[in-house]
Formats: structure tokens, sequence, C-alpha cells
């Protein structure tokens, strides 16, 4: 029987409550930014704070990440002042009052979600070898624009994809940083259409599982309700 109050690190002034989301609701949760509604979860009245069950269960205050190997990267609020900021790893829009990763050192940031996106796949856009994500320039072999700094690469044959082409499932929208810097909306509109159709494909779903011992598993069930 879980818990009808808990505390969480995250927001540690006030207790949260255990709030079973009604079907209309239109929070969203401050870690992953996918919807609530008929979900459970944990709210905070006071200050409109709410995240997913799954997501306060799986998110550590503290991660290590292989793309950012040097430091502990923590698990912080994105001030209001810091409009714009965009996530190193699929460079889009950190939401303010939103949760990320963070290495304040060397303002290092990334989306919760994308720590799931793993260090090695195998795409279907290229099935004979198994591609890394790196830091590199260049342009993606799939849609021919340039590619963002960390990317999908193979190691044999040169062949390197965006992050948002290497599930094969086309995103539209999903590479306008400049516009959705000012909507903050449009951002998470995109990242919904990005990362959460990568981390949601079966293939790369069973390689998140094995990554992370299936403790993701539950976080991305709550995507899979939340696509919907
Ligand atoms: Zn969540
Ligand atoms: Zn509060
Ligand atoms: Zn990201
Ligand atoms: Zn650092
Ligand atoms: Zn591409
Ligand atoms: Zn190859």
């Amino acid at each position: 029987m879980a818990a009808a109050q808990r505390r969480y690190f995250a927001h540690p002034q006030h207790l949260l409550l255990r709030t079973t989301y009604k079907s209309t609701s239109r929070q969203a949760c401050d870690i992953c930014c996918a919807k609530l509604s008929g979900l459970v979860g944990y709210r905070c009245n006071a200050c409109d704070f709410d995240i997913h069950e799954a997501c306060a269960d799986y998110f550590k205050e503290t991660i290590s990440f292989f793309a950012h190997p040097w430091h502990t990267l923590t698990l912080s609020c994105m001030p209001t002042e810091n409009k714009g900021s965009i996530c190193d790893l699929c460079r889009e829009v950190c939401p303010t009052g939103k949760f990320v990763y963070r290495c304040i050192q060397c303002a290092f940031d990334v989306h919760p979600l994308c720590t799931l996106l793993p260090q090695t796949i195998r795409s279907p856009l290229h099935p004979q070898h198994d591609l890394n994500m790196v830091p590199a320039t260049g342009h993606c072999s799939a849609c021919r624009e340039d590619l963002d700094v960390w990317h999908y690469r193979c190691g044999f044959c040169l062949y390197k994809v965006h992050i948002r082409c290497v599930s094969g499932v086309p995103s539209s929208g999903a590479s306008q940083i400049t516009n959705a810097a000012q909507n903050n909306a449009l951002a998470q509109r995109s990242r919904s259409t990005a990362v959460t159709k990568f981390l949601l494909k079966q293939s790369f779903m069973f390689t998140i599982n094995l990554a992370t011992g299936g403790l993701a598993s539950p976080v991305l069930a709550v995507l899979e309700a939340a696509l919907d």
C-alpha cells in the first residue's frame, strides 16, 4: 500500500499528496513533462508541483551519465532566469520550473528523459552495426541536415544520424530551437514527438530495459499512457 503522502528530495519544502489524476486533468509531470491524466502521481497544491509516481521512484537525486563522465549530475529545478537553456543531448528547450540533470560547474544540462537514451543502440536505419552516442560534427546520414553535437554514429562505416532521426519514425518540427526557445509549450510538444518516440520504439525499449535492469520500465509505461 503506497503512502498517501511522501517527502521528495526535489521538493523538500512540503509533503506531497498521492493523487490519482482525472482523465481530463491538464497537469504535466515536472520531471518528464508528460501528462498525468488517468495516472497516479504526487502533488503539492501550494506550489502546483506534480510528478508521476513512476518518475518519483525512478529518477535519483544524482546520477553519473556517459555523456558527461567528469562530474555527477544533480536533478535540479530549472530557474526562471535560465530562459532558453537547452538540453545538451537533444538540443531542445529545458522549460523553466521543470527539472533537468545539471552540472553547474560546466553548464551541462540534460532532460531527465534524455538520460534514458542508451549509449549504444541498433537502429532500423543501419541494422548491420551498433551505433554509439558521441559528440562530433558533420551531417546526418538520414535527413542530410547538420548534426547536433551529440548523435549516434557507427564506428565502422561512419554512418551518423540525429537522435531524432535514428528511430526511423519521422518527427516534424523537432529542430526549430530558436522559435521553441520562446515557447515552452511548443518545446514540450516537439520533445514528446522526438525523444518520446525514440524511447517508446520497441527495440530501443528493450535496450533501455537491459541498460537499467528493468527499473525504467514504469517510466516508459507512463510515457506510453501519456502519448495517446
Ligand atoms: Zn513523469
Ligand atoms: Zn510545495
Ligand atoms: Zn533532451
Ligand atoms: Zn561538469
Ligand atoms: Zn537527421
Ligand atoms: Zn556501420
